[in-house]
């Protein structure tokens, strides 16, 4: 009997914002409203660098700055209201896809030696919302949220463990890569031995992300071939 060569698989583990879109501002105004809406005022994020960080972090900062009470049922009451915001505030505004990220997307998508999932600091229901306003939600089956942790580099083992109870097989952490645009991005990626493939189309220069030992760096994804030999295949 002649035998086939079945190549291991990869995993493929993408950040949202800033990586495959942008909601042109739709999330970052939904925060500020959602707080509005709770606590009165106006909010701003002044002294909270949100980029890659995970929404229950950012409400626990949001509520904790403003000197009210931010434990696990404020954040969560927090992050309803904030999905009802964001949800109006989607189609408000001018977001959309980053450069080549639907080709690569669906060329992934084709290639039965990858799997394709979310790590993201967005709460699921947040994520979905985003991904279906620009069409790609359906790429994505499952993944690691905001809802599995407040801690961005504990949400890597998450999603390892969701590839392998649905796939039936163990991703070892060479076979895994995470794509995202910020630093926390390439350190969760490093939390778990995986690659991190770091792209500069949200508020980091490829510099930047070089700087914090990205294993690769492209300023967009716009070159499907270049993005498919990284991956080895
Ligand atoms: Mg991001």
């Amino acid at each position: 009997m002649k035998s086939v060569a079945i190549r291991p698989r990869k995993l493929l583990l993408w950040d949202i914002d800033g990586t495959l879109l942008h909601t042109g501002e739709a999330g970052k105004i939904a925060l500020c409203r959602a707080m509005d809406k709770l606590h009165g005022g106006k909010s701003d994020f002044q002294g909270i660098e949100i980029g890659g960080q995970t929404d229950k972090w950012i409400a626990e900062q949001l509520l904790g700055r403003e000197g009210k009470p931010n434990g696990p049922e404020e954040i969560t009451r927090f992050l309803d209201v904030y999905v009802e915001c964001l949800a109006e505030e989607l189609p408000r505004r001018d977001g959309g896809l980053h450069l080549g990220v639907l080709g690569i997307l669906e060329e992934a998508h084709q290639r039965t030696e990858l799997v394709q999932a979310l790590l993201t600091g967005n709460i699921e229901i947040g994520a979905r919302l985003k991904l279906t306003r620009y069409g790609v939600n359906h790429f994505f089956e499952f993944g690691a949220f905001s809802d599995d942790s407040s801690i961005r580099n504990e949400l890597g083992p998450y999603a390892r463990r969701r590839a392998r109870e649905r796939h039936g097989e163990e991703f070892p952490p060479e076979r895994i890569f995470v794509i995202g645009d910020t630093p926390h991005d390439v350190a969760c990626a490093r939390a778990i031995g995986a690659r991190a493939i770091a792209v500069a189309t949200g508020s980091f220069t490829e510099q930047q992300l070089r700087d914090c030992g990205a294993d690769a760096v492209f300023s967009d994804l716009a070159h499907p071939e270049a993005f498919f030999q990284l991956l080895d295949l």
